[in-house]
């Protein structure tokens, strides 16, 4: 055994964390002594799973490691404790990819979800692939032209979005190749297949993969810990509650159209700056909506944003 060195957190069970030298998967426990934050970020607990720490073993109890040092983020999904405080919580870290399973039935998963989800991944600096999953469901034509619908925007914004079956194995290789040598994030509303998918992927997971109830109760705030898997495969995945568990993210109005890709690939243009793309003369945005370039729903979906972050200001 080393007795230091730099390691990935795969797990936070409250009273100590769980580490690894990813892409090796040997995880050993590990405390932080004292006091230990990243500097600017106030936060309830300072780190998170995916954040890479570097440790060291105390000779005397050479059973812990001990975490002196969280290294600089890529990037991080962040939840607010309350709209009031400034108190946030890291639910995850250095994620190479987040993943979006949406369905067109059983549940239907609304345009307005998927937005929301996509500006706070865009938020907090990862760019989300959108996983159609129960395509078996799908053979009728109204519902194949829904699929069709569905791409045509997410595409033309900007995504990937990738048909796939978890009962079937359709598409799951592409997802598969897609998670090694990356540490991906799943996500989606309850019902969409996450759990399915994941075991569809590794048929080895845990068979808790999925029923998120790693929760206890600190204070009056509920925290949910998430955790690292290691896929056979190569990679490795991180199940989450969904957007809901994320809460809202501070955006300002001027912000928000910088995390729509498609808006963020015209605005240059706009005669304003900065504009709202709402009723400005020579707005750039506008007319891509106008020229079929920017989907109505899209846009629509931003206007509604823009009036609910207005709303509270
Ligand atoms: P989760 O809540 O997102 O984890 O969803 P589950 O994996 O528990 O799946 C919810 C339901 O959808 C279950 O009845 C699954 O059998 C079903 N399901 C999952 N994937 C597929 C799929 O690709 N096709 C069909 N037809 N059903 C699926
Ligand atoms: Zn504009």
């Amino acid at each position: 055994m080393k007795n230091s060195g730099t390691a990935t957190i795969v797990k936070h069970t409250g009273s100590h964390y769980l580490l690894s030298e990813l892409p090796l998967w040997d995880p050993f426990p590990a405390v932080i002594r004292g006091k230990l934050r990243l500097s600017g970020v106030k936060t309830t607990n300072p780190v998170a799973v995916g954040d890479r720490v570097e440790y060291s073993f105390d000779p005397k109890k050479d059973d812990m490691a001990t975490i002196s040092r969280i290294l600089p983020r890529t990037n991080g999904i962040i939840r607010r404790s309350t709209n009031l405080s400034r108190e946030s919580h890291i639910l995850a870290a250095n994620l190479d990819r987040v993943f979006l399973i949406v369905t067109m039935i059983l549940p239907e998963t609304k345009l307005a979800f998927v937005d929301r989800f996509l500006l706070t991944c865009e938020a907090y600096g990862v760019h989300p692939v959108i996983l159609i999953n129960k395509m078996d469901l799908y053979e009728e034509d109204c519902l194949k032209e829904q699929v069709e619908w569905f791409e045509g925007i997410y595409r033309g914004a900007g995504y990937r979005t990738i048909e796939i079956s978890a009962r079937r194995g359709t598409g799951i290789e592409e997802v598969r190749e897609l998670c090694r040598d990356s540490v991906s994030l799943f996500s989606g509303a309850s019902g969409v297949g996450k759990s399915s998918l994941l075991k569809a992927l590794d048929p080895s997971l845990n068979p808790k993969i999925g029923e998120i109830s790693v929760s206890h109760l600190q204070g009056k705030h509920t925290t949910t810990f998430y955790e690292m898997h290691p896929l056979s495969s190569g990679g490795f995945v991180i199940d989450t509650p969904g957007i809901r568990g994320f809460g809202l993210v501070d955006i300002s109005t001027e912000e928000l159209s910088t995390y729509f890709p498609e808006m963020m690939r015209v605005m240059d243009s706009c005669r304003f700056k900065p504009c709202t793309h709402t009723h400005e003369p020579g707005c750039a945005v506008k007319q891509a909506v106008d020229e079929g370039l920017i989907s109505a729903e899209r846009y629509n979906s931003y206007l509604g944003m823009l009036e609910e972050e207005t709303k509270y200001r």
